[in-house]
């Protein structure tokens, strides 16, 4: 079933809890949504620290489901890693997402970058690095405005053929982000080894701040400690003004959350711009 570069033993299901009759209705929505115009892409913006401004989005994918309304990324994608669905609505994501920032560079934004959620399924597919190039050249887009986002767990036994990946990707010129940075087993020497650029820390820390004295001083840490490696740090689920002076405080280059802006749907997206943001 697994079609890796021999690095599947990473792989590991995430569904299984499911039910199976849940897990194939899903995949069958999945495919209709995939051959239905039923997938949507919407952007959270990314504040940030130096221009106090927007100066990016992440790319979150949704399906409008024709009878269960929005269907949460959540919920699906673990099935469409699954079953391989995940590749072509990554395929999708990129393509929309890059269509519509070629558009608003044309109309002013020419600094604002893009990042996409990329899963471990798509490294041991191995054809990311070509579809990224393909999509860059067929919007004329420069590298360095796209980062891919990819989950700690890639990192638990990172295998020849996902550093390979990793290193294409960086001699493309495109960026790699650590997500959900704190969650995952890792150990934190793969931060001076791996090429990172940014790390993403988890929204469970963030969450209770500035109560919770725990979490606020391990941010700090993780902050000093990526800034130390050289990496860019990005606070993830700021939900309030007091999180987010709180984070700026802490060393965040960049903040997300719904203080700034929920996830909107792309032309939602300049009006967000053209007002500005409180940060
Ligand atoms: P993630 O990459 O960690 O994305 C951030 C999630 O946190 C998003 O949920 C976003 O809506 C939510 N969020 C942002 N700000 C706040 C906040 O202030 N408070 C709270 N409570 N939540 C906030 P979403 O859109 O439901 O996505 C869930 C996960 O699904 C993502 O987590 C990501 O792992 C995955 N995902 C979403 N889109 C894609 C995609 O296109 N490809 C892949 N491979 N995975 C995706
Ligand atoms: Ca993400
Ligand atoms: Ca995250
Ligand atoms: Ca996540």
């Amino acid at each position: 079933k697994e079609r890796g570069r021999g690095d599947y033993r990473l792989y590991r299901p995430t569904t299984s809890r499911l039910p199976a009759s849940e897990m194939i209705s899903l995949e069958r929505d999945l495919h209709y949504a995939l051959h239905h115009d039923g997938l949507r892409l919407v952007v959270q913006p990314i504040v940030s620290r130096h221009e106090a401004a927007i100066s990016g989005a992440e790319t979150l994918v949704r399906i409008e489901h024709p009878t269960r309304g929005e269907l949460s990324p959540q919920t699906f994608i673990p099935v469409a890693e699954e079953s391989g669905l995940i590749i072509p609505i990554s395929q999708w994501m990129l393509e929309q997402g890059m269509a519509w920032l070629a558009t608003i560079s044309t109309q002013g934004y020419q600094d604002l970058t893009l990042s996409f959620n990329v899963s471990v399924r798509e490294f041991h597919d191995g054809g990311l690095v070509e579809r990224l190039s393909t999509a860059l050249a067929r919007h004329e887009l420069a590298a360095d405005r796209i980062i891919l986002e990819v989950t700690e767990n890639l990192m638990l036994e990172p295998s020849q053929g996902i550093l390979d990946q990793f290193n294409a990707i960086r001699a493309l010129g495109c960026r790699l982000a650590i997500d959900d940075f704190g969650t995952g087993f890792s150990s934190l020497s793969y931060l001076q080894s791996l090429p990172f650029d940014i790390i993403k820390v988890d929204r469970s820390f963030v969450r209770d701040m500035p109560h919770n004295r725990q979490h606020t001083l391990l941010v700090g840490a993780i902050a000093e400690m990526g800034h130390a490696l050289g990496l860019a740090v990005t606070m993830e689920g700021i939900e309030s003004a007091e999180q987010a002076s709180q984070c700026w405080r802490l060393g965040a280059d960049h903040l997300q959350g719904y203080y700034f802006s929920k996830p909107l749907p792309m032309e939602h997206f300049q009006d967000h711009l053209a007002g500005g943001v409180d940060c």
